[in-house]
């Protein structure tokens, strides 16, 4: 008897990067308000699903080994909420391909959610809705909508409530990935203890606001611009915990990027560039300065969890 090898279906997920990351206070369930402005990166993850016995899940590239492999991984929780919604066991083996560094500040896991939703709901056949598919990764985390979208958008909530940002052109980056990543919940917590202890009335309060110029700064393409508008209020709180980072930060910028800033909760550095050339000099003179695991280049804004053709 001949037997069937089933066919993986493949999506691919984007990292992101924080153009703008504006951080309020604690709300009561714990979670900060915030009001962001993502841009998703070619930088990307790969999940592959096939129909197996029971659920598994298996990484590759280099990274892998801190990636783990059970309950705890986002991709396995998103399995089990697509499970229960199609009203069957989440019996599939997922794969996932890590590009995007992990515990780097720039949505790994959560690329991995969106990823195994979009890849679950094709495999088995389900028709749910655009809506129905962003409360589902909503409620996985605050970053997985956005991942499922991609693009460039305000963020808005604790980061899942999404308005698309019209932006012109596309932006070069250069990414220094450190050699061990931050807790994001760690660096949430450093930054309320900064703010506690040492703010002054000046610095708080300014997370409310809209990021207006940098919205003009999109619409325009232009990158000086948007360079000079590049923000992120975790900063202080992932140099507090790592402040060999400064070097990292002046030595993108030393090798010719426009500006750098700490991606979301770091400890990744990203450097916009001006354009294609400039970021690969610039890369090139950054692994060179030891400040860094790897330099990856990368551009934006791309496209959220898309099935790879050739898939089911
Ligand atoms: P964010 O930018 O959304 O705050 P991050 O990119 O800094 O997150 P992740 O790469 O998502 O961080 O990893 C944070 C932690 O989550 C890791 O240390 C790891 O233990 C755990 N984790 C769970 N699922 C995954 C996954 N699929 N990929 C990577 N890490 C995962």
């Amino acid at each position: 008897m001949l037997s069937v090898v089933p066919r993986p279906v493949t999506v691919r997920v984007p990292a992101k990067v924080n153009l703008h990351l504006g951080v309020g206070l604690p709300r009561r369930d714990g979670y900060h308000e915030l009001t962001t402005v993502f841009q998703a990166l070619s930088l990307s993850d790969t999940i592959s699903v096939v129909p197996a016995d029971e659920l598994s899940i298996t990484v590759t590239g280099d990274s892998a080994r801190e990636v783990p492999v059970d309950g705890t991984n986002l991709a396995w929780r998103a399995a089990e909420l697509m499970a229960r919604i199609a009203g069957r066991e989440p019996a599939v083996a997922i794969t996932i391909a890590k590009g995007i560094p992990v515990a780097g500040g720039m949505a790994g896991g959560s690329a991995d959610a969106a990823g195994t939703l979009v890849a679950l709901a094709r495999m088995w056949h389900l028709e749910i809705g655009r809506d129905k598919m962003r409360d589902l990764a909503a409620e996985l985390g605050s970053d997985v909508p956005f991942s499922l979208r991609g693009g460039t958008a305000l963020g808005t909530g604790r980061g899942e409530k999404l308005t698309t940002v019209l932006s012109r052109g596309e932006y070069h980056w250069v990414l220094a990935v450190a050699k061990e990543g931050l807790s994001t919940p760690e660096v949430f917590r450093e930054l309320d203890h900064l703010r506690e202890n040492y703010s002054s009335a000046d610095d708080t309060g300014t997370y409310t606001e809209s990021p207006d110029e940098l919205l003009q700064a999109l619409a325009s393409g232009d990158p000086r611009r948007v360079a000079d508008l590049l923000h992120n209020d975790m900063q202080p709180a992932a140099l507090s915990m790592r402040p060999a980072l400064r070097r990292t930060l002046r030595a993108g910028v030393d090798a010719g990027a426009l500006a750098g800033i700490i991606s979301g909760s770091g400890p990744t550095c990203a450097f916009l560039c001006t354009d294609s050339d400039a970021a690969v000099t610039t890369a090139a003179e950054l692994s060179g300065a030891g400040v860094c695991r790897a330099v990856r280049t990368a551009t934006g804004p791309v496209a959220g969890a898309r099935l790879i053709d050739g898939s089911l």
